[in-house]
């Protein structure tokens, strides 16, 4: 069967590079899927889970913020942050969305809302992307 490549790396390192059989991800304008031998595309990255189909298993990838592009069969993610579902501190993301709502919570405090978002959205796909992770097939 054709696969495609996929790379992720981020400013600090090479998150993943793999022959995959399908990649998932998160754009700005939505969800969008390639398949092997896809034309050419650019798009720039939300905040989501990717994911990549590879010998009948799904595998899940946190991705924050950058670009995807996608020539001669090969998708690269250069991602502000991206954490496999196996790096992911499910604790430490449940504290973030804690404190998120907290701050959204709290009426009287000025705060940064579209910042507060964020850090809200970012929270929230990472339990998600590691629940996946742990029982993949069923997200
Ligand atoms: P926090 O408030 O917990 O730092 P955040 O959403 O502000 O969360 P980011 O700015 O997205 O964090 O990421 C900063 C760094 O911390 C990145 O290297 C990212 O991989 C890592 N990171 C953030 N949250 C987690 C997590 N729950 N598990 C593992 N690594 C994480």
């Amino acid at each position: 069967m054709a696969t495609l490549k996929l790379e992720i790396v981020t400013p600090d390192r090479k998150v993943l590079s793999e022959d995959v059989d399908y990649v998932g991800a998160p754009g700005i304008m939505g969800e969008f899927g390639i398949l092997p031998n896809h034309v050419p595309f650019l798009s720039a990255l939300g905040i989501g889970n990717l994911h990549y189909n590879q010998d009948g298993k799904a595998y899940y990838v946190f991705v924050s913020g950058g670009f995807a592009e996608v020539s001669n069969n090969k998708v690269t993610i250069l991602a502000e942050v991206a954490d496999k579902a196996t790096e992911i501190d499910t604790e430490r993301a449940k504290l973030a969305k804690e404190r998120a709502e907290e701050r959204a919570a709290a009426a009287k405090e000025k705060i940064d809302h579209i910042r507060n978002q964020a850090a809200l959205k970012r929270s929230i796909m990472r339990i998600n992307c590691k629940s996946c992770g742990q029982d993949a097939g069923t997200c």
